[in-house]
């Protein structure tokens, strides 16, 4: 039969799916060129994989230029075809950056970061997901049987990361039956969000080869532990040297650091919208499920908004260059770029503003009086998709960040997914939302 290689060109969309198109390899070096077209209203296909309404309907064509940074390429040892794709930018005709491009509206906020304040923001981001080729039992939490249970997922995975040069940190059988976690070692900037939409990707890729799906959906039944993306970010100079520690501030907080931490626990009820923007992602931002229910910054505490991360204390060890913060309200619902612009942008407002870094909560917000929580600025987080958009429909710092289109755009796709599931049952959403992502 004859064969001939393909290679995908393809985007992280609003809804966080990656889609493209294919192209024979022998045309390669001509599409790092001059990339693909696609239509702007591609970009509001929702989750689902329909289009409600769109600003810009059949109207206008982009371009999709590839960075060729984001080369993925896994090798099925013939067993069947080669997997490679390419990450775009979604431009203008002519190259020029087009607004309403998620990875353009990162690159913009990291952009601002360095230019501004000589910053560069190193980031590790953790996934939990399910693998329905674990033969999943309650009780494997942790269990060293659960890895045999696996197979050799974990083992192909790893692999696929590291051939296509995302550097494997931990995998582990996490609390939820069927449920893993990967981690990577922290990258920067930009590198960092393409290497989430890379994993997400490798990860589906490896589990496709064993016959099953590696589901990354925010939670797989009513009243389960979900599956939450943390992000872990600190602050670099350009030369490396980590900026957000410093030994002689309360909790060893930087005072720039603070000032990015606080600009991001501000605007974090808004930013759920972007962070955590699916109908069940709600379903995991519920009290005691070691996720995330208001905008605290938590001294290791694995319910805050932003956890500030253990440092080792081991001889040898260098608190400055492991010091880190852990945004924990996001999941893989979200588009990569668009929840680091979030951090960044709310980030940056911090540090022009320059306001006082909350202190961090001893306990459950829950259980403090409504004083003491105003005291310490803390609001609870937006309890539906629906109450998040419409904090991010007025929340300033966003709409400056992101532009009149571009909001107006998010907002029409993601409400548009919130009518689009209005009839079904929460069992069916869960469903839905899993076989999706
Ligand atoms: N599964 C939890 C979540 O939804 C996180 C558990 C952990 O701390 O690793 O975020
Ligand atoms: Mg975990």
């Amino acid at each position: 039969m004859e064969y001939e290689e393909l290679v995908m060109l393809c985007i992280c969309d609003y809804a966080g799916q990656v889609r493209g198109k294919g192209f024979p390899v022998s045309e390669l070096d001509g599409r790092l060129r001059t990339g693909m077209g696609l239509a702007p209203t591609n970009l509001m296909i929702n989750a689902f994989g329909e289009i409600g309404d769109s600003p810009w309907g059949p109207r206008g064509e982009l371009l999709m230029l590839p960075d060729p940074a984001t080369e993925v390429k896994i090798d099925f040892d013939g067993a069947r075809p080669t997997e490679r794709f390419f990450l775009a930018d979604l431009t203008a005709l002519d190259g020029t950056p087009w607004h309403c491009c998620p990875r353009h509206w990162l690159a913009r906020g990291l952009e601002a970061l360095e230019r501004e304040f000589g910053l560069i923001l190193k980031v590790a981001f953790e996934h939990e997901f399910h693998y329905s080729g674990a033969a999943a039992r309650l009780g494997d939490a942790y269990l060293l049987d659960a890895m045999r249970l696996q197979g050799n997922f974990a083992q192909n995975l790893v692999g696929a990361l590291r051939a296509n040069g995302i550097m494997p940190d931990t995998f582990l059988p996490e609390y939820g039956p069927g449920q893993f976690e990967v981690t990577c070692k922290p990258a920067l900037g930009m590198a960092a969000a393409d290497d989430a939409v890379r994993l997400r990707e490798i990860a589906r890729a490896v589990a496709r080869f064993h016959g099953h799906k590696a589901t990354f959906s925010p939670i797989m039944a009513v009243g389960a532990v979900g599956n939450g993306v943390h992000v872990h970010f600190s602050l670099q100079d350009r030369d490396g040297t980590p900026l957000s520690y410093d030994e002689t501030a309360p909790h060893g907080i930087g005072e720039g650091a603070g000032h990015f931490v606080e600009g991001i626990l501000a605007e974090m009820p808004a930013l759920t919208a972007l962070t955590a923007p699916s109908l069940v992602s709600y379903e995991r931002l519920q009290p005691h499920r070691w996720s995330a229910t208001y905008n605290n910054l938590g001294d290791r505490d694995r319910e805050a908004g932003i956890r500030l991360c253990p440092i080792t204390r081991l001889p040898g060890s260098d608190p400055a260059a492991s010091f880190n913060f852990e945004y924990r309200a996001a999941d893989a619902a979200a588009n990569p770029y668009m929840v680091l612009g979030a951090l960044v942008w709310a980030g940056l407002k911090g540090l022009r503003d320059k306001p006082r870094l909350r202190e961090p909560t001893l306990g459950d917000p829950d259980d403090m009086t409504a004083a003491e929580r105003e005291r310490l600025g803390l609001i609870h987080l937006p309890q539906s998709l629906s109450e998040a958009l419409s904090l991010l429909a007025q929340n300033e710092a966003m709409g400056q960040a992101m532009g009149a289109e571009f909001r107006a755009a998010y907002l029409m796709h993601k409400r548009s997914e919130i009518d689009f599931l209005e009839d079904y049952s929460p069992e069916a959403r869960i469903a839905r939302y899993a076989d999706a992502y």
